[in-house]
């Protein structure tokens, strides 16, 4: 992937730069001429580095809002100086003066300070230029090592949240996964004033199935059913592994009555036809489903939309299994509505 460079800068100064920060070849390189346009290109592309021109109007605006930016700060600002009154200030004042100069823009967000003597400058000598232009090109390359590693780290951050929110077994979001995306789906649910809804889904008798074939029959069972409920779950249902063999299922924008055809669909999908291990070995499983619905009255966790379901699964097992369970149309907690076929 090309880095990518955004200049803040007339044409003029676009081309004073070195020809190594212009190789198009290596950098994917836009230039805008004002603060809106910075901003609003800064948003719609990711950007390595950003070379601003200190003398075009909104510079100085440009490296203070960088520096708000909290989720910003991996790109990576150069400042050239070209005023034309510090131009002049440089080539009469002392290292001092210069080192408070450097110190003002870096304190107003920028990440480097560089000189952009023009060429015609007879106040310098062909090595003062040599030293300036290899001072450029080092600020620039410590900008794209920076954003080597942000892209780095942007991987491996990206690596560990899968491993930290996926059960290894099943591949299925883990309950870590769940615990942190149940409340945002309430809160969601909240604000755009949508149906949201819960299935909460567990083996029947699975404890048997590890005696009578043992523990790694057991394992791939588990993968099976995981394959078998995603495959009958749509693109916007989300399944995670809550426990050993319990399953939840978070139905965004879905209705009780739509979330209950959900639940009855998977348990006979579990239901019709066996799970095959091998060419010698198929295992027939059920399913016991609670299904809930989210009410003005539950938390804002999800908790206790989870705790309703759990309740209706429960009462799925105490009245013989392979069926599905959910509060009635008036969502009132002594009245269970059990589905059975
Ligand atoms: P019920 O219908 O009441 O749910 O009966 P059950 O036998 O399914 O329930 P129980 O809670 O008694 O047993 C669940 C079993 O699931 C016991 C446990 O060893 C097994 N189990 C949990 N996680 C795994 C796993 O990752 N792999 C395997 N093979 N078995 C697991
Ligand atoms: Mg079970
Ligand atoms: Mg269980």
């Amino acid at each position: 992937m090309k880095s990518s460079i955004l200049v803040f800068g007339s044409t003029n100064f676009l081309a004073t730069l070195p020809d190594q920060i212009l190789d198009t070849n290596i950098f994917s390189i836009d230039i805008v001429t004002s603060l809106s346009q910075a901003q609003s290109c800064i948003h719609i592309t990711p950007i390595d580095i950003i070379l601003v021109q200190a003398s075009l109007e909104g510079s100085m605006e440009l490296c203070s809002w960088l520096k708000e930016q909290t989720k910003l700060s991996c790109v990576y600002c150069i400042l050239f100086e070209d005023r034309p009154e510090l131009l002049t200030q440089k080539s009469q004042e002392n290292w001092e003066w210069e080192l408070l100069v450097n110190a003002a823009a870096l304190e107003q967000g920028a990440d480097a300070y560089v000189w952009q003597i023009p060429e015609n400058q007879t106040t310098y000598s062909l090595a003062n230029f040599a030293a300036n232009y290899q001072i450029i090109i080092a600020q620039f390359t410590v900008g794209l090592r920076k954003a080597q590693k942000y892209r780095d780290l942007l991987d491996k951050n990206a690596l560990l949240s899968a491993i930290a929110l996926a059960d290894s077994l099943t591949e299925l979001n883990n309950r870590r996964a769940l615990e942190w995306d149940l409340p945002r789906q309430v809160q969601q649910a909240r604000t755009l004033k949508d149906p949201f809804s819960l299935i909460i889904l567990d083996v029947d008798f699975f404890k048997k199935v590890n005696d009578t074939h043992g523990h790694l029959v057991g394992d791939r069972l588990l993968q099976l059913l995981c394959k078998r409920l995603q495959n009958n779950l749509r693109s916007q249902d989300i399944a995670f592994r809550y426990g050993g063999e319990e399953f939840v299922v978070l139905l965004t924008n879905t209705s009780i009555e739509e979330a209950l055809n959900i639940a009855v669909r998977l348990n006979r999908v579990v239901d019709e036809s066996s799970f095959v291990i091998n060419n010698q070995l198929s295992i027939n499983i059920t399913i016991s489903l609670g299904v809930a619905t989210l009410e003005p009255e539950d938390n804002e966790t999800g908790i206790s939309l989870l705790h309703r379901a759990d309740q209706c699964l429960l009462a799925a097992k105490e009245t013989g299994r392979n069926k599905v369970v959910s509060w009635d149309e008036h969502h009132h907690i002594s009245h269970l509505n059990s589905v059975s076929y």
